[in-house]
């Protein structure tokens, strides 16, 4: 039997999950599954860090193999932040509107042409054993001087992506979830699933 366990309570995440891992896993557990299951502390100083904390404590807590993420926005102008302080930039339990408006705010003296962005997804995989690997994604874009578009969460109405003429919040969801940093780790991930199962069968 093949089980693998999320470290998520993000019910849409899950979804996404078990849909991309069909075939592949025989079980897929999350966070809410699993009574008394460890709220790790993101407090890592690089999106890896973190993925790979929340992903050792969840395969330590369960006893079988866990996947991890963690992704945010790096702004080029501003040394790469928000970075893995992008849920909470303007501030502990700031939502999506306060943190845009904050980042247009750091962003106003900038001139269109020099605001490089980019999303990136970093995604870890533990087994209790101690195997360890690490995926990253990256979506390479602009951030715009005002929001468009009502799709998506978070940064996604400020996000122009590069090759296209609209922010990601105008792009359908289909369209996002096959360019997007997450989508890109994802498909590394199962990659590396597909190889280890051919040659080994060893990593789940
Ligand atoms: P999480 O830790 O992966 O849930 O994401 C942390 C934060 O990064 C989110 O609260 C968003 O502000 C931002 N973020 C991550 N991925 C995206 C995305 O695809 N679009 C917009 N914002 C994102």
């Amino acid at each position: 039997m093949k089980e693998i366990v999320v470290a998520t309570r993000n019910r849409g995440k899950i979804k996404e999950l078990e849909a991309l891992l069909s075939g592949m896993v025989d079980r897929v557990f999350c966070a809410a599954d699993l009574a008394g299951f460890p709220d790790t502390i993101e407090d890592g100083a690089t999106f890896e860090g973190n993925a790979l904390k929340k992903a050792r404590e969840a395969a330590a807590f369960s006893g079988i193999p866990a996947l991890a993420d963690d992704s945010g926005l790096t702004v080029a102008a501003l040394g790469g932040r928000p970075g893995v302080y992008s849920a909470r930039y303007a501030g502990e339990g700031a939502g999506d509107a306060a943190n845009n408006r904050h980042l247009l705010r750091e962003l106003q003296d900038v001139p269109v042409g020099a605001r490089q962005a980019a999303f990136v997804c970093a995604l870890a995989f533990v087994t209790p054993q101690g195997l360890e690997r690490t995926f990253a994604g990256r979506l390479a874009g602009q951030i715009l001087e005002s929001p468009q578009g009502s799709g998506g969460f978070g940064y996604d109405p400020l996000f122009l992506v590069d090759g296209f003429s609209c922010s990601l919040a105008e792009l359908e969801l289909e369209q996002k979830n096959r360019i997007s940093h997450r989508a890109q780790a994802f498909r590394q991930f199962l990659d590396y699933l597909r190889q280890t199962d051919q040659m080994s069968g060893q990593a789940l």
